[in-house]
C-alpha cells in the first residue's frame, strides 16, 4: 500500500519507510536506501534533483 519512491542516486526503488535517509530538495522531498546516496545526493543535488535526460514525463513540450 506504501508508494515506492525512487532513490535519484542510485535509481533503486524504496519504500519510504525503509529509506535510510531523507533529503527535501526545492519543495520535493528525496528518499536514498543509504547514508552514501544521502551524502552524494547533497554534494550535488541538483545533479540528482533534476534529472534533464529522463524519457519518461515529458510534461512540457
Ligand atoms: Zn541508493
Amino acid at each position: 500500500m506504501a508508494d515506492k519512491v525512487k532513490d535519484p542516486v542510485c535509481g533503486m526503488e524504496i519504500r519510504p519507510e525503509d529509506a535510510a535517509a531523507h533529503e527535501e530538495h526545492e519543495g520535493q522531498t528525496f528518499y536514498f536506501c543509504s547514508e552514501g546516496c544521502h551524502k552524494a545526493f547533497l554534494k550535488d543535488p541538483h545533479r540528482f534533483g533534476h534529472p534533464s535526460h529522463e524519457s519518461s514525463g515529458h510534461m512540457h513540450h
